[in-house]
């Protein structure tokens, strides 16, 4: 069994970050396994290198210890470009050149898993026009969607404990696969990392639970495993609401300050006891 926890590192760690490593951890450990870390530090104009040395720190304070080097997706560019170019080269992803403001004045662009599904507007422009463009224009590169489940097929994963889940990447639309200021987007740096990592068994917060319809098919498409999912629920703090980095009081740099002992606190998020206000949900 190979795990793994993949801060982004844009900000403080919190205790749901606590709670996903704790269980990652735990999981490889009583198994006999490796855990290891990932640095999701792809976006270069938020990752901070003190972030990363803090989200370390964080976990040795919890009594967390992995396996190996750090991997950093900076550093795996790549792999990411040569991906993208087999996608490209199967037809199967196109260069968008729309903003954010024209994809939210689009009338026709409804709300999907994970945002507002991209109205297809540079899917079918003509092969001139595409390539003047492109030699001026700042464009992402956007999945066919359509095109791509037709080569796959029906898709589904196993999520730990409840069985088969059917993957529905359509309802995403036409996703970022590389956009104008980083090289590969989430869901294909993170599908291709954890295949090159190894990673047998993905535990992580529920929030990235329809990403996987996502991550599924880029492993169709691409030739790579399908590890088994575990999707668990989300600290929230006192609202009620999930954390965010901006809730400084969880933040596990002030639990810390405040004196708190790090491992006893893994150990009872590991159980599911929570610091008083704290709480468990499901999104
Ligand atoms: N870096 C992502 C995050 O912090 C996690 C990615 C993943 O677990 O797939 O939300």
């Amino acid at each position: 069994m190979l795990t793994r926890f993949a801060p982004s590192p844009t900000g403080d760690l919190h205790l749901g970050h606590a709670y996903s490593a704790v269980l990652a951890h735990d999981a490889a450990r009583a198994a006999n396994g490796r855990f290891v870390i990932r640095i999701d530090d792809i976006d270069g104009s938020r990752s901070r290198e003190d972030y990363v040395a803090a989200s370390l720190a964080d976990l040795v304070w919890l009594g967390l210890a992995w396996d190996g080097e750090p991997v950093r997706q900076s550093a795996r560019l790549g792999d990411y470009a040569t991906a993208l170019d087999t996608l490209r080269a199967r037809g199967l992803v196109y260069s968008c050149f729309c903003t954010r403001a024209d994809i939210a004045a689009s009338l026709s662009a409804p709300h999907g898993p994970s945002g507002p599904v991209y109205p297809g507007t540079c899917r079918d422009l003509p092969a001139a026009e595409r390539e003047r463009r492109m030699a001026t224009e700042p464009h992402c590169w956007r999945l066919d969607m359509a095109r791509a489940v037709l080569t796959t097929g029906a898709l589904a994963w196993e999520e730990q404990g409840q069985g088969e889940r059917v993957a529905d990447p359509l309802a995403h639309g036409d996703i970022v696969l590389a956009r104008k200021d980083a090289p590969a987007s989430y869901h294909l740096a993170s599908t291709l990392d954890d295949a090159m990592m190894g990673v047998t068994h993905i535990i992580r917060g529920a929030d990235l639970l329809a990403s996987t319809d996502v991550h599924r098919l880029l492993q169709a498409l691409l030739g790579l495993p399908t590890p088994l999912y575990r999707h668990h629920p989300l600290v929230c703090g006192p609202d009620g609401k999930r954390l965010a980095k901006r809730d400084a009081a969880a933040s596990l740099a002030s639990l810390r300050a405040a004196g708190v002992d790090g491992p006893a606190l893994a150990a009872d998020l590991l159980a599911a006891r929570l610091p008083t206000g704290y709480s468990l949900r499901m999104p």
